[in-house]
C-alpha cells in the first residue's frame, strides 16, 4: 500500500495517504471469532454483543413495528391484487427512502461530521460520464427504488401470497416462542451467508460483465450506493427471501430478511467508520471490510461475520500483509499493479 502520509490538503486529523484514503486503526473488522480453535469465548462474547447492539436490535424492531401497523392483512394477499400490493410497494420504497436517506442527509448532504471517519475525500460524482445522467446518486436512486424497489416488493408479495393459501407453513410465536426467537436472531447470520455466496457468483465474468459491473461504477461508495445494482443482480440478491419457503417461518421473520437486505447497504456503504454521537463515543457505522471490496474488487467478498474469505483466501484486513498477498495474486492472474488503482476491475 502507498506510504501513510497526511493528505496536505484535509485537516481532519486523520493520517491519510496521497491519494486521500483514511484507514481505521484496526483495518477491517477480523473474522468471526466463534469459528476460531483454540475457543476464545471472551471475543465470541464481545463479537455477540456487536451482532445485536444497536442495528440488528434495531432492525429487529422496524420488521415487527412493520408487521404490526403497516402490513396488509394475509386474508387480502389470497389474490394477487394491485391495491395490497402498491401499499406494499409504497411503504418499502418510503422506508428505503427514510432509512438510506437519513443516512445520506446526515454524512453527505448536511456533512454533519465532516471529514471525521470518512475513508476517502471524495464526495459523490456529479458530472461523471461512468453515471447515468452524469450524477452518481441520481443513479444509485433511481437502482434503488425502482429495480430494487420493485424485485424486493416482488419477493415480500410472494412470501403474503403462499402464507394467504396455505402454501407455506405459518409458524405460531404463541405456540413456538423460542423457535421464533431464535430464528429471527439467526436472521443477520442467514443474509452474511447468503450475501457471501449471491456475491461470489456475480463476480463471474458473465454474471459481472451483464449485471454486478454497475453496483462497482461506484468506488468512492455512500449510503444509496448500497443497494444500486442491475435488477438482474436484485434478483440473486433478494433471493435470500426464499429461505421462508423452506424454512418454517412468521412473517415477520419474511419483513426482517427482506428489509435487512435493503436496509442494511444504506449503512455498510455509508463511507463513515463510525457515527460520533459526543466526543469520541458513537456507534460503527459503514463496513471497512466492504469498502476494500470497492476499491481492489478482487477481495472481501463477504462480511466478516462469516469467514468465507478468510477461509479461501481473499480475505483482505487492509494490513501490507493481506495487501501484498492479494497484489501478488492479481499480478499473477492479470498482470495488473493494484496500487495503481486501475479504474475497472480485471475481470470487467
Ligand atoms: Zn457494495
Ligand atoms: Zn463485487
Amino acid at each position: 500500500m502507498a506510504d501513510t502520509k497526511s493528505h496536505p490538503q484535509i485537516a481532519d486529523g486523520l493520517d491519510r495517504d496521497p491519494a486521500g484514503f483514511w484507514q481505521p486503526e484496526r483495518g477491517a473488522a477480523p473474522p468471526n471469532p466463534v469459528f476460531d480453535w483454540p475457543p476464545r469465548p471472551l471475543a465470541a462474547l464481545k463479537w455477540l454483543y456487536n451482532y445485536f447492539f444497536p442495528w440488528n436490535l434495531l432492525y429487529m424492531a422496524i420488521a415487527t413495528a412493520t408487521w404490526l401497523y403497516w402490513q396488509p392483512a394475509l386474508s387480502r394477499c389470497v389474490e394477487f391484487r394491485a391495491d395490497w400490493i402498491l401499499e406494499m410497494f409504497i411503504r418499502n420504497v418510503v422506508m428505503l427512502i427514510v432509512i438510506a436517506g437519513a443516512w445520506h442527509v446526515y454524512f453527505w448532504g448536511s456533512k454533519r461530521q465532516g471529514m471525521k471517519y470518512k475513508y476517502t475525500t471524495d464526495w459523490m460524482a456529479t458530472d461523471s460520464r461512468k453515471f447515468t445522467w452524469g450524477s452518481q446518486l441520481a443513479e444509485n436512486v433511481f437502482y434503488s427504488c425502482v429495480s430494487g424497489g420493485i424485485i424486493w416488493t416482488a419477493y415480500e408479495v410472494l412470501m403474503m401470497w403462499a402464507y394467504a393459501n396455505g402454501t407455506i407453513p405459518y409458524l405460531d410465536p404463541r405456540e413456538h416462542p423460542i423457535y421464533f426467537g431464535l430464528m429471527l436472531c439467526s436472521i443477520q447470520l442467514w443474509r452474511v451467508f447468503h450475501f457471501y455466496w449471491a456475491h461470489r457468483i456475480t463476480h463471474w465474468p458473465i454474471l459481472y460483465k451483464s449485471a454486478h459491473y454497475l453496483h462497482h461504477r461506484n468506488i468512492n461508495v455512500g449510503p444509496w450506493s448500497g443497494l444500486s445494482m442491475h435488477p438482474i443482480e436484485h434478483i440473486i440478491y433478494f433471493s435470500c427471501i426464499l429461505l421462508h419457503w423452506i424454512v418454517p417461518s412468521h412473517p415477520i421473520h419474511v419483513l426482517m430478511n427482506a428489509q435487512h437486505a435493503a436496509f442494511t447497504p444504506a449503512q455498510g456503504h455509508v463511507g463513515f467508520e463510525k457515527l460520533v454521537l459526543k466526543g469520541e463515543r458513537g456507534f460503527g457505522a459503514a463496513s471497512y471490510f466492504h469498502q476494500l471490496h470497492h476499491r481492489y474488487f478482487e477481495c472481501n467478498y463477504g462480511e466478516s461475520d462469516f469467514p468465507f474469505d478468510k477461509w479461501f483466501g481473499t480475505h483482505h484486513d487492509g494490513s501490507e500483509a493481506s495487501h501484498a498477498a492479494m497484489r501478488e495474486k492479481r499480478k499473477a492472474a492479470h498482470n495488473i499493479d493494484v496500487d495503481k488503482d486501475v479504474p475497472e476491475p480485471a475481470n470487467a
